[in-house]
């Protein structure tokens, strides 16, 4: 069996005392609140076998694969020992280890004879031997009764790349032609191949946030103006997506010199350093007493941001919308006269199926520079190195492991 260099992150089935195990938790493998369950996360280099593929599958030859938020949580114990991060988790066919890695680019190098057959029938041969390729990681099952309404981030059955099923922080990796996208389009956009590989590792997260601030909250109108909580690589994408918008001010709040003067660099209008200034006061002040239409949470500190957001309904304009998109602990106190007397809402969001295309459409007009948001490239050798210094290090935008 051929051998691969690969990102594994082991794990250890301890569930915390008080945690009842759910329907989807299945002993030694797989948690749908990994830190509820998995204890003493460990990463390693390894050499592991080159994924084989099922008909509808492609092998591909990973050429760039970003490093996420949940996979530093992932790798990450807190004071007792549990992994950091809140939601799946594990592996469902290996007890214990999985490779993870989910925001990735890379060539088809091997085609599964189901991609071929239902090629053939369409007429179109869009997935072939060499093809640049991208692949969404919502693994959805396409039979329950989410997937038949077309709900596929609802799945009940779901499982997730780089989660719950082997990932690309490896040399290989596979997907299936349900998750597969082309970039063949995007080569004119690049002065080479190994740019347009980095550049796209972004178009995962910047699929779930244009999910979550279009499909979910609606969006804004052109001169409009939205905050945007935290300038970490989701913050920056929706920063760089609100501005596409046509957003009069977008407003980066952000503790981190190097993020805001990131965050400039995409398109952020004003900055706010909130150990530095009242966020209240502050966006009041920069959108003269008219607040913002959307407020985008990408930091996980809606409960502590919450009471500025709070005033800032009550004083600005009606019909703000608030989005929870970072993952994080603690409630938030919602006192009911605030919704019912400005028309404002709260809204969540996960995953970003059905969004891809116009992403990749997003990057091929030039409307979305994703290079912007790199800040460095990495080995594969290095990862471990970097997960780690990720965890306290927050000057860097998107750090990328390139092959
Ligand atoms: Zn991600
Ligand atoms: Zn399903």
């Amino acid at each position: 069996m051929e051998k691969m260099k690969a990102i594994k992150l082991f794990l250890e089935w301890n569930p915390r005392k008080d945690f009842n195990l759910g329907l989807r938790d299945i002993g030694g493998r797989r948690a749908q609140s990994g830190n509820q369950i998995w204890k003493n996360p460990q990463i390693e280099v390894v050499t592991a076998p080159i994924p084989e593929i099922k008909p509808t599958e492609a092998l591909i030859k990973v050429k760039a694969c970003g490093i996420c938020g949940s996979d530093i949580l992932m790798a990450w114990p807190d004071e007792q020992g549990y992994t950091r991060y809140p939601y799946i988790m594990g592996n469902s066919q290996t007890p214990g280890e999985i490779i993870i890695g989910h925001e990735f680019s890379g060539k088809i190098v091997k085609i599964g004879q189901g991609i071929k057959a239902f090629q053939k029938k369409t007429g179109k041969e869009v997935f072939k031997i060499d093809t640049p390729v991208v692949a969404q990681c919502v693994i959805s099952c396409g039979l329950c009764e989410m997937c038949k309404e077309g709900k596929f981030d609802c799945c009940l059955v779901n499982e997730e790349r780089g989660f719950s099923v082997d990932g690309a922080m490896a040399e290989y990796a596979k997907a299936d032609i349900r998750e597969l996208y082309s970039l063949e389009d995007l080569k004119p956009q690049f002065a080479s191949e190994k740019k347009m590989f980095v550049a796209t590792t972004l178009i995962e997260p910047l699929a779930g946030v244009y999910k979550a601030l279009i499909n979910v909250a609606g969006g804004l109108l052109p001169g409009e103006n939205a905050v945007v909580i935290g300038g970490g690589p989701m913050g920056l994408s929706a920063v760089a997506l609100l501005k596409a918008m046509g957003a009069s001010k977008v407003i980066l709040i952000e503790i981190s010199k190097e993020r805001l003067l990131l965050g400039k660099k995409v398109g952020a209008t004003n900055l706010i350093n909130p150990n530095e200034s009242d966020v209240y006061g502050e966006v009041l002040k920069i959108t003269h007493n008219s607040g913002a239409k959307i407020y985008f949470e990408a930091a996980g500190i809606a409960s502590r941001i919450w009471p500025a957001i709070d005033k800032l309904f009550q004083k600005g304009e009606p019909e703000s919308k608030f989005i929870l998109f970072g993952h994080g602990s603690g409630e938030m106190r919602v006192s009911h006269e605030t919704l019912i007397g400005t028309y404002s809402s709260l809204v969540g969001s996960h995953g970003h199926s059905g969004v891809w295309r116009n992403i990749i459409r997003l990057i091929e007009g030039g409307v979305v520079d994703a290079h912007k948001m790199i800040t460095r490239e990495i080995t594969l050798e290095e990862t471990p190195k970097w997960l780690e210094i990720l965890q306290t290090n927050k000057e860097q935008g998107k750090v990328v492991i390139t092959f």
